[in-house]
């Protein structure tokens, strides 16, 4: 798996910075290689996306596209990790590229202040080697996955409201794999549960946020086991954790003709 993967040589600084990845001989320089020759699409800057983008540019991912319209502000700093008091009314990928860059500079940060879609999104998810979902809403959830399904990109797909999480990948460069619509089908959604309006328990998205981080270095470095077909469920009040094993829907409107 995982398509073409340039070397790129590690300097005496790099092997220091990464070092404790290294150690790990699952990962080794030869891992640490391809995550720096790797492209991850990030799409949104908030809760979920501050911790996934930080932890993609310290584990060294070559290059990270970072997208989200909005702005910093008051009420993002309880849960948004990425931004502080002083990036209050700056675009919040600019305030995350900035925070990125302090940790690596060597990561290279591509900040797309809009709300991603259409032709846009499939532009970006075809040159993306994971993409890691870290919206809010349902309608942006399904053109994402809709273009990981015709693109073939594998897909890590989080949510956090209130003290619940989700978290699942979708890899779909496998004919076995479900796709998100598969599990959440769009005529049968009761209701868009918003962060924007619902309280979050803040460090709810920090966990959920590293596990997506953690499954996206899985699936571009090609070591140990995703969560793909499985679904797992935080409840955060109780601190319990539930695995639900997912199938493909055959009859899904969206991956079914794959
Ligand atoms: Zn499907």
């Amino acid at each position: 798996m995982g398509g073409p993967e340039p070397k790129i040589d590690l300097n005496d600084d790099q092997l220091l910075r990464y070092s404790r990845h290294i150690l790990l001989p699952e990962i080794g320089i030869e891992g640490q290689q391809k995550l720096a020759a790797s492209h991850a699409l990030v799409i949104g800057a908030g809760g979920l996306g501050s911790p996934v983008a930080l932890y993609l540019a310290a584990s060294g991912v070559g290059r990270i596209t970072l997208c989200d319209h909005d702005d910093v502000d008051l009420t993002n700093l309880q849960r948004q990790i990425a931004h502080d008091t002083t990036t209050i009314g700056q675009p919040k990928v600019e305030s995350a590229r900035a925070a990125l860059a302090r940790i690596n500079p060597e990561v290279q940060v591509i900040s797309v202040r809009e709300r991603v879609e259409g032709a846009r999104l499939e532009a970006l998810v075809a040159t993306a080697d994971v993409v890691i979902d870290a919206t809010d809403n349902f309608a942006t959830r399904h053109a994402i996955n809709r273009a990981c399904v015709k693109h073939r990109r594998p897909l890590v797909s989080g949510a956090g409201v209130r003290f619940d999480g989700q978290v699942a990948v979708f890899d779909l460069r496998l004919d076995s794999s479900p796709c998100y619509h598969c599990l959440f089908p769009e005529e049968g959604e009761l209701e868009d549960m918003r962060c924007a309006v619902m309280g979050v328990f803040a460090p709810l998205v920090g966990i959920i946020g590293s596990v997506q981080a953690a499954e996206a270095l899985k699936l571009l470095m090609g070591v140990g086991e995703t969560l793909t077909g499985r679904l797992l469920l935080l409840d955060a009040l109780s601190m319990q954790w539930r695995c639900v094993r997912l199938k493909r829907d055959s009859t899904c409107k969206v991956c079914g003709s794959r």
